[in-house]
């Protein structure tokens, strides 16, 4: 999921993202709905009537109604942004989150206006705003959060018809709607969190062939460099580059060219070593970390797996090549790219040698 990549506010989201965050917004609200509805159903059980406030009336005013009036914000919000808006970018799913969140909250403050707790529910929605990264959405929320707040402090509480009197039970109450608004928000922010975390992931590869990219791949190299500083730990990287690329894509066109470098990616990756790491280094060029000083081995299966592969041409199966470069580090490199010009130059010196060879 892409969503909190850009700042542009008007980038329109693709059906796929919108839907993949619809059904996880509408999920979590649906979850929040059921537990609700679960504890106040378990809160009735406890009840006790008294003369100014009988079973059915409790249970029409505390349950039915704030119970009834989420559930239906829910399925109408639901259907206005899937059925009639037709095109949706950050700010309509912002403005989805900002309409749950506050009626949810919005409905249960200014019903319950007997637990003491409550109002501060209304930090929930105001914890998501900086993840909208929209200036309007944020003020929009902080505007709804504090018109619900004035209207259940100077209407809703002042002239609620039933005040619950406070028994035994008043902390047990104010003790589940603490865990429940945690836990609400805990949920809320590990959702978003996860797509964050993909969108970091995604940004760390190449969107051809899902190895890593040429950043990741100094970045890593860095750190085996450190690893060989301090504590000698022997790793070798090889670098390949298919043969007459350039002609492939004149003979076939670049999705073919396109096709045969995602196979060397699916061979990189086939014969990494456990603790190895595979990357594209640029165009047609691919480089790993190998975590031994034996680099030979496995650069000698990928050359001849790929040359032994048969790609479907319209003439018929063809084979194409690679030459791959090698390098060890057993010496002290200033740097990461001081190692990889000599894997380079040794993928040189195989081109020069007449291709589809390894050369260390
Ligand atoms: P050599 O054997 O010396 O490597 O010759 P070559 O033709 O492969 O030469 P070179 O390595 O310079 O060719 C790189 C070509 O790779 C040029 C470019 O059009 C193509 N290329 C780079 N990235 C992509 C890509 O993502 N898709 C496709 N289809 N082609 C790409
Ligand atoms: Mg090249
Ligand atoms: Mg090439």
């Amino acid at each position: 999921m892409n969503l909190f990549q850009t700042t542009a506010s008007s980038r329109t989201l693709s059906d796929n993202q919108w839907r993949e965050w619809n059904q996880a917004i509408f999920k979590i609200f649906r979850q929040i709905w059921l537990i609700t509805l679960v504890v106040e159903l378990l809160l009735f059980l406890t009840f006790k009537p008294s003369a100014e406030l009988g079973r059915s009336v409790y249970f029409l005013h505390f349950i039915l109604i704030p119970s009834g009036l989420e559930g239906l914000v829910l399925l109408a919000v639901r259907c206005v942004f899937t059925k009639l808006i037709p095109s949706h970018n950050r700010r309509t799913v912002s403005l989805y989150t900002i309409i749950l969140t506050t009626a949810f909250a919005g409905i249960t403050v200014c019903v319950h206006t007997s637990v003491s707790m409550l109002p501060a529910m209304l930090l929930l929605p105001m914890v998501l705003t900086p993840l909208y990264r929209d200036k309007a959405m944020t003020l929009l929320q902080a505007f709804l959060v504090i018109l619900v707040y004035v209207a259940n402090a100077f209407y809703f509480t002042p002239n609620s018809p039933y005040i619950l009197p406070s028994t035994p039970f008043s902390p047990i109450t104010d003790t589940l709607v603490f865990v429940g608004g945690t836990w609400a928000t805990y949920i809320l922010l590990a959702r978003v969190n996860e797509s964050v975390l993909l969108n970091e992931e995604r940004s760390r590869r190449d969107s051809l062939t899902h190895l890593y990219n040429h950043e990741s791949f100094y970045e890593e190299l860095t750190c085996y460099l450190d690893g060989y500083d301090q504590r000698g730990t022997v790793f070798s990287i090889i670098v390949a580059d298919i043969d007459n690329f350039k002609k492939v894509n004149d003979t076939y066109g670049h999705a073919f060219g396109d096709e045969v470098i995602k196979q060397v990616a699916r061979l990189f990756l086939l014969h990494e070593k456990k603790g190895g790491f595979s990357a594209r280094y640029g165009g047609e060029e691919f480089t790993m970390i190998i975590p031994d000083a034996d680099p030979v081995i496995v650069a000698e299966k990928i050359r001849s797996a790929f040359e032994s592969y048969d790609f479907e041409t319209p003439e018929g199966i063809r084979h194409f090549t690679l030459s791959i470069g090698a390098a060890v580090c057993d010496k002290e490199y200033t740097n990461a790219s001081a190692l990889f010009e000599q894997a380079d130059a040794a993928l040189y010196r195989a081109k020069e040698n007449g291709k589809n060879q390894v050369a260390v």
